[in-house]
Formats: structure tokens, C-alpha cells, sequence
């Protein structure tokens, strides 16, 4: 089975609605998709409206992603945006787990779970983010940090959902600008495991779910995580935060990619 090469960008808090529609603009334009492949692009939630003007109605050929949902369809929730909201601009995909919700909003587990079947029983796709922090892995707990938030986030999640997901592992120690780059060779093992717990989770429903790697990829080093058995896309902060840097990790990323599936 071939799973799909999944490639996007999250923009945090960058980019007016302008600057994200122009973007979308030009990204849409300039690049020929491939088959099997899946772009996103994540702006801030001021840019969604922007931007689904430049999609237009859904299908879209590049997803349109927001960075957060909360679970509950309405309520007293100042500062949130529920799934409605979301599903009437049009967005495809909802990124949750994202270190910096984790890290800076206490985002936990069990809530990221709520969030997830939310998200999931209304129809929008889920990128659910992992990775162990520097602390974790100094301790030699990545795996059962990557296990757990796995185990918990997905919990519950029903088989019928399972093409709507797609996991990216970001070790936290290698993400943004203090970041550490990271290896394959430190990639390989827990993208495994989580190829593993997606089996225990989801029998061999398990081994369709794509695994993005991110965490200070660029085009000089996209296509080391894409040559990976376990690695089926990326996710891309800073390098693709221009259309060029972004076409160009795409591109590197897709060499990756090509060489894997030749080697399977
Ligand atoms: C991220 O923060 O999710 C990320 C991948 O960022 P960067 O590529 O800039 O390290």
C-alpha cells in the first residue's frame, strides 16, 4: 500500500489575511501537484476567510488548515472557535498536539483527545502533532512520551476516520528558531514506534495513516526524513514561509520520497 506524500506549512502567528491569501495565490499557481500528494497550508485563523475566497469551494487542491479548534459545538468559550466555524469557511484540516499549544496554552492530552473526535465527527481532517521535549528525551522517555500522547490523543478514534488523520512527529528540541536539527537516524526510530502504535490502535488500518516529520527541515535536508520507510510527508515552519522556500522543500521532500517507495 502507497501511502500519500503529505506536505505543509504552518504559518503560527504570521501573515494578515492578505499576506495568506497572496500566498495561497501564488502557491496555487506556480506548482503542479503530483498524484498521491497533499499540500496544506495552516494561517492564523484572521486569514481563513481571505483565503477561502482565493480556494473557492471545496475540493481543494491544497488544504486549507486552522490551528486550533475547541471541542464543544458552542458555548461560554471566550477566545475559542468551534468546529462550525471552521466547516463554514471551508478549511479541510485542523492541526492539533502542536508543541507550542502543548508548551505555552497547557493543552493536555485528554483535551487534545476531545479535540481530535470533535474535529474528526464533524468531517475535518486532523494533523495531531507529537514529539518528546528536550527534557524527555534527556531522560530516555521519547518513545513512551510519543506512545502516550498518541494513545491518549487518539483515543476513541473510529475506523471510519482513520483516512481523515495524519500524524506528524515533531521532537520539540528541534523545532523553531533555538532548535536543534534533527537526524534521521534520530527520526527513524520513533517514526517506527509510531507506525507501531498506530497498529495497536488501529489493527492494519494502522499502516495507511501518514507520518509527517517536522522540526527545522529545509531544502538541504527534506529528502533524509522522506527517504524513510516511515516518513510520508513534512511539516515545514520557517523554510516555507515564502512560496519559493516552500516549493523548493516540497521539491526536496518529493526526491525523498520517489527514492523510498523505489527502495520498497
Ligand atoms: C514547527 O514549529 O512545527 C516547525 C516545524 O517549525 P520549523 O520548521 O521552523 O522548525
Amino acid at each position: 500500500m502507497v501511502r500519500p506524500f503529505v506536505f505543509g506549512t504552518n504559518f503560527k502567528m504570521n501573515q494578515t489575511a492578505d499576506e495568506s491569501a497572496a500566498f495561497y495565490r501564488q502557491l496555487a499557481t506556480s506548482l503542479q501537484i503530483a498524484p498521491a500528494t497533499h499540500l496544506f497550508v495552516i494561517p492564523p485563523f484572521t486569514s481563513l476567510a481571505a483565503v477561502n475566497e482565493v480556494a473557492g469551494p471545496p475540493p481543494h487542491q491544497i488544504w486549507v488548515g486552522a490551528q486550533n479548534v475547541h471541542w464543544a459545538p458552542d458555548g461560554a468559550y471566550t477566545g475559542e472557535i468551534s468546529v462550525g466555524m471552521l466547516l463554514a469557511l471551508d478549511v479541510d484540516l485542523v492541526l492539533l498536539g502542536h508543541a507550542e499549544r502543548r508548551r505555552y496554552f497547557h493543552e493536555t492530552d485528554v483535551e487534545l483527545n476531545r479535540k481530535v473526535l470533535a474535529a474528526l465527527s464533524a468531517g475535518l481532517r486532523v494533523l495531531f502533532a507529537v514529539g518528546e521535549t528536550a527534557e524527555e528525551r534527556a531522560f530516555g522517555v521519547s518513545t513512551e512520551t510519543v506512545l502516550r500522547q498518541l494513545r491518549i490523543g487518539l483515543h476513541g478514534v473510529a475506523p471510519e476516520h482513520l483516512k481523515k488523520i495524519q500524524i506528524a512527529y515533531e521532537p520539540v528540541w528541534s523545532i523553531g528558531a533555538g532548535g536543534t536539527p534533527a537526524s534521521p537516524e534520530d527520526v527513524e526510530p520513533i517514526a517506527k514506534v509510531i507506525r507501531s502504535g498506530c497498529a495497536e490502535l488501529f489493527a492494519a488500518l494502522g499502516g495507511e495513516v501518514p507520518i509527517l516529520y517536522g522540526g527545522s527541515v529545509d531544502p538541504s535536508n527534506a529528502g533524509t526524513f522522506t527517504a524513510l520507510p516511515d516518513i510520508d510527508g513534512l511539516f515545514v515552519g520557517r523554510a516555507a514561509w515564502t512560496v519559493e522556500g516552500f516549493i523548493a522543500t516540497y521539491r526536496a521532500g518529493s526526491r525523498g520520497v520517489e527514492e523510498s517507495r523505489r527502495d520498497q
